[in-house]
C-alpha cells in the first residue's frame, strides 16, 4: 500500500509568492504533501526541467451560451472544457446568463445540464439582465446558497444594460451576501450616438466598430461603476479592461479603498484596431466588445498588469465561427452593428501570457501563477483551487517553458474556424494538466473524457485589505436607516 495515488517529482514548483525544487503527493483528488523529495506514488509524473504549477482558472469565458440576440457560441462545456485543459486550465467559471423574462432558477437548471459535459471543473458566474423584485428578493439569495458568489451586469447593449438604478439594486442584494458584481462597462447612449452619428456618413464596415466604442466610453462607466459601487459599499469587479485610462480609474479607487478589483484580456495586449482593417469579412474576426486599441495603450496595460492594478488576465472567450452561424447570422454583407461581439482565446490566455510576459521579463513567474489562477481563487472564492499546498485539490498544470512553437488553429481545440493568435510565435506549452488529481491533459494530448468535470459552489468575495469606503452614504444592510426615508 502506497500513500500516494500520483507523485509529481523533480519539477519546480511555482506559487504566487515563491518558486522551489519540489515534489507533490497526491491523494484522493488532494494534494497531500509538498515536499523536497517524496517516495512511492503508485503513478509517478517525472517533471524534470519543468514548471509546476496550480492549473489555471479561466474566470470570463462564454460557453454554451447564447448572445441577447440569440446567437449560440460555437464551444459548447465538452470542446469549450477541451481547449481550456490544453491551455493549462483546470477549472473555468464562465457565465450562465438571464435573459428577460427568464428566472434565475431556470438559467442554472438551463447550464446546470449544458455543463455537464466538461472535461474541467466549472461554476458560474450569473448575469442579470432582469432585477425584478423576484430575483432580488428571493431568487439571488437562493443563487447565492447553491455556491453561486460573483453576479454580472451590463452598462451597455439596449437588452442587457440595467441603468444606474438597476446596479445599485444588485451592489445592494450582492453586499448584503458578500457576493461580488462583475461589470461590462461601456456607456451605452455614448456608443449608440456614436453609431448613429457613423451610420449617416454611411460608415459601416468592421473597422469603425472600433470607432463606435470610444475610449472615453469604457472610462466613464469604469469610473460611474465604481461610485455607485462606493455608494452601496459593495464589491465590484471591472472585466476586459481595455484603455490606460479606465485602468487609471482602478489605480486610483484601489488605493481610495474600494472594494474594487479588475482584468483584462491577452486580445488588448495582442492585436490592435488595426486588426480590424483586414481586407474582407477578416476584419470581422477581431471585432470584440470593447474593442481593441491602438499600440500605445498596450505598453500602459503590460505596466499596470506588472504593477498590481489587475488580479487577472482572462480570456473573455467568446467564439463565434465566421460565418452564418456566429459573426454573420445576419448576413455577410452587413453594417458592424450586426456582426456578432467576440474572438476565441481560452487555450491562448495563458501560453500568450507566458511567452510575451514571463519569457520576455514583463511579468515574474510569480505574478503569472497569481493572474492565471491564485488572484482568481480569492476573488471569486474558490477555497479549494488554484494553489499548490496541502489540502488543496490538485489541479495542476506542468509546463515545459521552452519549446517554442507558432500558433496554430488546431493548436486551439476549440469548435471554431479561426483563431485571432493565428501565426503568433510563442515559447511556453503546458504539457500536463490535472484537475483534482486525475489528468486530464497528458504529454500534451487529451486524456480526460466527457463529464469528468464537476460543478464547484464558491465561498464569499474574500474582501481583505478593501477597506471598502469610510463613509458610505447609508448602511445598506441596515435596511437604509429611517433618516433616509
Ligand atoms: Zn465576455
Amino acid at each position: 500500500m502506497t500513500q500516494f495515488d500520483t507523485v509529481i517529482h523533480s519539477g519546480q514548483i511555482a506559487t504566487a509568492d515563491q518558486v522551489f525544487a519540489g515534489d507533490i503527493g497526491i491523494k484522493d483528488g488532494r494534494i497531500i504533501a509538498v515536499a523536497e523529495k517524496i517516495a512511492g506514488g503508485e503513478r509517478r509524473i517525472d517533471a524534470g526541467g519543468r514548471i509546476v504549477m496550480p492549473g489555471g482558472i479561466e474566470g470570463h469565458a462564454h460557453i454554451a451560451q447564447e448572445s441577447s440576440a440569440g446567437v449560440m457560441t460555437a464551444d459548447d462545456y465538452l470542446s469549450g472544457s477541451i481547449s481550456a485543459a490544453y491551455g493549462g486550465n483546470s477549472s473555468f467559471i464562465p457565465f450562465a446568463a438571464q435573459h428577460r423574462g427568464q428566472s434565475i432558477d431556470h438559467v442554472l437548471e438551463t447550464y446546470g445540464a449544458r455543463a455537464r459535459r466538461s472535461v474541467i471543473d466549472y461554476s458560474w458566474h450569473l448575469i442579470i439582465s432582469d432585477p425584478t423584485e423576484a430575483v432580488l428578493q428571493d431568487q439571488l439569495p437562493r443563487a447565492f446558497q447553491q455556491g453561486i458568489t460573483s453576479f454580472k451586469v451590463f452598462m451597455t447593449y439596449d437588452l442587457m444594460n440595467l441603468g444606474d438604478g438597476g446596479m445599485l439594486d444588485i451592489l445592494t442584494v450582492a453586499r448584503a451576501y458578500g457576493a461580488i458584481t462583475m461589470v461590462h462597462a461601456e456607456n451605452n447612449d455614448m456608443v449608440k450616438w456614436m453609431n448613429r452619428q457613423l451610420a449617416a456618413r454611411g460608415l459601416t464596415a468592421p473597422r469603425y466598430h472600433a470607432i463606435s466604442r470610444p475610449e472615453l466610453a469604457e472610462e466613464e462607466a469604469i469610473n460611474r461603476a465604481i461610485q455607485l459601487a462606493k455608494l452601496a459599499d459593495a464589491a465590484l469587479f471591472i472585466v476586459h479592461v481595455s484603455t490606460a485610462g479606465g485602468a487609471a480609474i482602478v489605480r486610483r479607487e484601489k488605493f481610495n479603498g474600494a472594494k474594487l478589483f479588475a482584468e483584462t484580456c491577452p486580445q488588448y495586449l495582442a492585436l490592435t484596431r488595426d486588426d480590424l482593417d483586414r481586407p474582407g469579412t477578416d476584419g470581422a474576426k477581431f471585432m470584440c466588445s470593447p474593442p481593441l486599441r491602438g499600440r500605445e495603450t498596450q505598453d500602459a496595460l503590460w505596466h499596470h498588469m506588472a504593477m498590481g492594478t489587475f488580479e487577472s488576465v482572462s480570456s473573455d472567450h467568446a467564439p463565434y465561427r465566421a460565418d452564418e452561424t456566429g459573426k454573420f447570422t445576419a448576413g455577410f454583407d452587413v453594417a458592424y452593428p450586426k456582426i456578432a461581439n467576440g474572438m476565441p482565446g481560452i487555450a491562448m490566455r495563458l501560453p500568450w501570457l507566458f511567452s510575451e510576459g514571463v519569457v520576455k521579463g514583463r511579468i515574474t513567474l510569480e505574478q503569472f501563477v497569481a493572474l492565471s489562477a491564485t488572484n482568481a481563487a480569492k476573488t471569486f472564492g474558490c477555497t479549494t483551487k488554484g494553489r499548490i499546498a496541502p489540502g488543496m485539490d490538485a489541479d495542476i498544470a506542468i509546463w515545459n517553458p521552452d519549446v517554442t512553437r507558432t500558433v496554430t488553429l488546431a493548436d486551439q481545440h476549440d469548435n471554431m474556424d479561426y483563431t485571432p493568435f493565428e501565426g503568433l510565435q510563442i515559447t511556453g506549452r503546458p504539457e500536463h494538466v490535472l484537475t483534482r488529481g486525475a489528468s486530464v491533459i497528458a504529454d500534451g494530448k487529451l486524456v480526460g473524457t466527457e463529464g469528468q468535470g464537476q460543478f464547484f459552489g464558491r465561498a464569499p468575495v474574500d474582501l481583505r485589505a478593501r477597506p471598502g469606503v469610510a463613509l458610505p452614504e447609508f448602511d445598506p444592510a441596515q435596511n437604509f436607516g429611517t433618516e433616509l426615508r
